[in-house]
């Protein structure tokens, strides 16, 4: 009964999207992918799109917020983000939402409690949320350039962490990506490489953590062997840690937090 479950329903630069449900609420982190295909992908892992009450919203890039009009739409949740991004939705889609999310104050949703922190990239304010409910609690952040101070507290001793490991920096730079995107994507307001994240993983994990989704994996700069590989080294003394990388392509396993 104390527990809950959360399912990525994909993650890329084409769509993030995340579920997280217990017997009374459901909502979703992003809405990066078509209202047509959230619906369909939902379905996949068991979830009547009718039933999500809220779409918390990271930042504005079209890989977070792509269906969120049409799904609002449609299925009528209320959409939460912070006053920079609200500002933002209302002038581009006149999507209004209240309360506005303020970083570090947490609020309730169903038996949630939801904490949204910043993280450093380049939209108009980026975050990260904490996900509790008891003791049980997920971390995730997607989308961030660099560990800045204080960032590794929100993740420490999660029990399921959900964290950009977007590229492999060799990758990157012989790849073939412009160089002005090189320079964004490497830059401290940019993404997470495999190596930032797995030295981030280290200092965060904890006795209770049982889970590592690596999120935002780069089509071109990266392959889901190469990350897992890197965070498995990294983790290499906990055995009893999944490390799974997400695809933009296909949902990802249920996932119950205790
Ligand atoms: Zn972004
Ligand atoms: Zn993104």
């Amino acid at each position: 009964m104390m527990g809950f479950q959360f399912c990525v329903l994909g993650s890329g630069s084409s769509g993030n999207s995340v579920a997280f449900w217990d017997s009374e609420t459901a909502f979703l982190v992003d809405a990066g992918f078509s209202c047509r295909e959230t619906a369909r992908r939902m379905g996949q892992a068991g979830l009547d799109p009718e039933s999500i009450s809220t779409i918390l919203i990271s930042h504005e890039h079209s890989d977070h917020i792509g269906g969120a009009r049409v799904i609002q739409k449609k299925f009528s949740p209320r959409i939460l983000t912070t006053f920079p991004v609200n500002r933002w939705l209302d002038a581009k889609f006149g999507i209004a939402t209240e309360p506005e999310l303020e970083p570090d104050i947490p609020f309730k949703l169903g038996n949630f409690t939801v904490t949204p922190f910043e993280v450093s990239h380049d939209a108009s304010q980026t975050v990260g949320f904490t996900i509790a409910k008891g003791t049980a609690r997920v971390a995730m952040a997607t989308d961030l350039g660099h560990i800045t101070p204080g960032l590794e507290r929100h993740f420490a001793g999660a029990d399921a962490i959900i964290l950009e490991s977007n590229h492999d920096v060799q990758m990157l730079k012989e790849g073939p990506y412009p160089a002005f995107l090189k320079k964004r994507i490497l830059g401290k307001q940019g993404h997470l490489s495999n190596v930032q994240s797995s030295e981030m993983l280290v200092n965060i994990v904890g006795e209770r953590t049982r889970h590592v989704t690596l999120a935002h994996l780069s089509q071109e700069n990266n392959k889901p062997d190469i990350a897992r590989d890197e965070a498995g080294k990294a983790l290499s003394s906990r055995k009893n840690i999944e490390i799974v990388p997400a695809s933009q392509f296909d949902i990802g396993n249920i996932i119950k937090v205790r």
